[in-house]
């Protein structure tokens, strides 16, 4: 079929008219016949079981029935009237109940006449079922036989506006007969022989109208594979192109800078994780195309060691380097803590942060612009116009979930020739999701943590326990260590959560009273000056403890913390309770996070607190919570368009989404330009989601 003719907008096909077109394109975003037919089923009754009623079960499915009506009534309720009638089959009887559409339905039914209803059931002191679909048995038994009925995504606004179900259906089914069922192949044949995959046209008529369960399944497969597909070909030939077109510096020296620190100050040794980093770097610095890697690691793998060793391959190659981090607190603490690693070396350093004098400022300004600062550590900003080098070549972000694409590719921009540029992350990403996400980024992972670390232990505390965990806390205070104690600080409730966090740290001060014990507190309405103030005493042991909000969530590193004690961790998603327990564990102490609730648990909290208990995998977690929330919600996705595939789903079809990427890097690997003939549909195919923006912008 020709496809400009799928391009016709929706109001043109018959039986649709404005004000359907107009909620078809408001509910469903269905503006043109491409659109519909492209709009799939999320899920197929089994229309060819019909059950009796006394063999119904207590499980909300859907079900087929054939009986009659033997009487019709009007029933009181609260806010108006429901319908009901009794309907029998021999085996027993059911109600089927209408809140809607009352007048009409009592109208139109036949008592004592066979019908075949349909929809789902409900218990309470016998069967009922609500709004059944429902026809005459002698049409039921005249009519097109659909074994597997689609259901499509609806809204409650469609529904009401007589846009049912079936309505959708039919409009499809026109359609089709509009087109003859032709629909232009969308793959190459090469592909289609590979996979054994049915053609467009067989898999377009079977996900509306499946003819069986095999053909639904191919159906769907095929379908899952060219979605999937189209997009892993964009996002790779976008990082193909990238290398291509974009040159960057070239790193060719290993130099005196970073031997000498490698052989000389490194504090220990790289554990091999680090080392296989390091290495992939390094290659991607001594080509010379531009390097933009994603570095993933756990809390506490050690990804500073890896930044800093990178910003002294550029320094020796006379390069300026970067590192941005989102809050001053971490900001700061990389100053101090590369200050530190490089004491003895001849290199400058400097931070830039919201709170530096002006007259600072303007010193940095300028020694960035001759070229005598080497290294600029800093928060956003960093991005401020004013902040120009002699030539940067490396742009460093670390925790990169927390800045916006926007924010990444300024960095890129302090140059005519772009820096190279690392972000680094400590929410590890499904594997499945940093496909999609970040196909277009080279990604590096540290999989193994620094040797001698005790595992955290973990604990869930309910708050009737908390006199025991006071205990506890006192005696690991006894021993020389340190605790947290993090309060959640949720938007929509700041005021009720801040009276929670101030209340925590009245009980607190009360049951841990000075001077033997000396309490810091730290939350985001503090100015930033307090909030270091108050850090600085956590960090120099003159405060044991430290009542916080998630101020504290990302980067901060005080080794002689061991314990983590998390207030309501019912109300924290599982990255964030694996973010925060990340915070201990850093010494050679045995480190504990407690986890505190209350004893009412929806079952969704109770699984992320028996993950938290169980592992401290942090990729396992985030696998637990792609799981648990969607992609939806997963940081970064938001952006991204995933959310918006028309048939595949990025968890359950990881399989797919991987033969999809093979074949996506196969087929550029062996024509780039998609300019060969067997390329001919692949090309077409892509030129054309390009231009009717069926495929979504990523990150890039
Ligand atoms: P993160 O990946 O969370 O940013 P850091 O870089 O802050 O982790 O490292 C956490 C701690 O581990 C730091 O105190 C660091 O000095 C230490 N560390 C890093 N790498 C090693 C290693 N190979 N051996 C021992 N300790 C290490
Ligand atoms: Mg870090």
């Amino acid at each position: 079929m020709n496809a400009n003719y799928l391009q016709t907008p929706i109001v043109y096909l018959k039986g649709v008219g404005p004000n359907r077109a107009d909620s078809l394109q408001s509910e469903l975003g269905i503006r043109t016949y491409q659109d519909l037919v492209n709009f799939f089923p999320n899920r197929y009754i089994d229309k060819t079981q019909y059950y009796k009623i006394n063999q119904l079960q207590r499980n909300g499915t859907d079900v087929q029935v054939i009986g009659k009506i033997t009487h019709i009534k009007s029933v009181e309720q609260k806010k108006g009237k429901r319908l009901v009638a009794t309907f029998t089959d021999g085996t027993g009887q059911m109600d089927l109940v209408w809140f809607r559409g009352q007048k009409w339905i009592r109208e139109n039914l036949k008592l004592n006449t066979p019908y075949v209803v349909f929809g789902k059931t409900n218990y309470y002191n016998g069967f009922s079922m609500p709004h059944p679909e429902m026809e005459l048995l002698s049409d039921h038994e005249k009519g097109v036989k659909i074994a597997m009925q689609p259901v499509y995504p609806s809204t409650e606004k469609l529904a009401n506006k007589g846009i049912t179900n079936r309505v959708i259906n039919k409009l499809i089914q026109q359609l089709f007969a509009d087109i003859k069922g032709q629909f232009t192949e969308a793959l190459s044949p090469k592909i289609i022989s590979a996979l054994n995959l049915i053609s467009k046209s067989e898999a377009m008529y079977n996900i509306h109208f499946p003819q069986n369960q095999e053909l639904l399944a191919k159906a769907q497969f095929r379908l899952k594979f060219e979605e999937l597909f189209y997009i892993q070909l964009q996002l790779i030939a976008k990082n193909m192109l990238h290398k291509q077109r974009i040159k960057g510096f070239t790193f060719d020296k290993v130099g005196t800078l970073f031997t000498e620190f490698y052989n000389n100050h490194l504090p220990f040794e790289l554990t091999n994780a680090q080392k296989r980093v390091v290495k992939e770097i390094r290659a991607d610095l001594g080509s010379n195309a531009q390097m933009n890697r994603l570095l993933q690691g756990d809390v506490g793998s050690g990804k500073t060691i890896v930044a800093l060793l990178t910003m002294l391959l550029a320094i020796d190659n006379d390069f300026q380097a970067c590192l941005m981090a989102p809050t001053e607190i971490l900001a700061n603490q990389h100053f101090v803590g590369i200050q530190e690693l490089l004491a003895n070396m001849n290199i400058n350093i400097a931070l830039l942060t919201g709170s530096v004098k002006k007259s600072q400022r303007k010193i940095i300004h300028e020694q960035l612009e001759s070229g005598e600062l080497h290294i600029l550590i800093g928060t956003h900003a960093l991005l401020e116009d004013k902040v120009q080098y002699k030539n940067l070549g490396l742009a460093i972000v670390d925790e990169q979930h927390r800045f916006g694409v926007a924010q990444r590719s300024k960095l890129w921009h302090k140059n005519t020739i772009p820096p190279h540029v690392l972000v680094m992350t400590a929410t590890p990403i499904p594997r499945t999701l940093a496909m999609s996400l970040y196909g277009d980024l080279d990604i590096s992972v540290i999989d193994e943590l620094p040797p001698g670390r005790k595992p955290i232990k973990t604990v869930h505390r309910y708050d009737s326990n908390r006199l025991k965990v006071f205990q506890f806390i006192r005696d690991e205070i006894k021993i020389g260590r340190q605790i947290y104690v993090v309060y959640p600080l949720i938007q929509e409730s700041e005021a009720l959560d801040y009276k929670d966090l101030m209340d925590g740290y009245e009980s607190i001060a009360r049951d841990f009273p000075s001077p033997e014990f000396q309490i810091s507190i730290v939350h985001g309405q503090m100015k930033p000056d307090d909030k270091e103030y108050e850090m600085q005493r956590f960090v120099k042991g003159e405060t044991q403890i430290m009542v916080a909000t998630t101020v504290i969530e990302v980067g901060v590193n005080v080794p002689n913390a061991s314990v983590m004690i998390i207030e309501s961790a019912e109300r924290f998603g599982l990255s964030q309770l694996h973010q925060l327990r990340g915070r201990v564990g850093r010494g050679a102490d045995q480190s504990f996070c407690i986890l505190m609730t209350s004893h009412k648990l929806s079952a969704e909290a109770k699984t992320r607190l028996e993950t938290m208990v169980r592992t401290n995998d942090g990729f396992e977690i985030a696998e637990v919570d792609l799981k648990l929330r969607g992609p939806g919600d997963i940081m970064g996705t938001q952006q991204s368009g995933m959310l918006n595939l028309k048939i595949a789903d990025i968890v359950k079809d990881n399989d797919i989404l991987k033969t999809a990427r093979y074949y996506a890097i196969q087929t550029l690997k062996e024509d780039p330009k998609l300019e060969k003939d067997e390329n001919f549909v692949i090309n077409y195919t892509y030129a054309q989601l390009i231009k009717h923006k069926n495929i979504w912008k990523y990150i890039s």
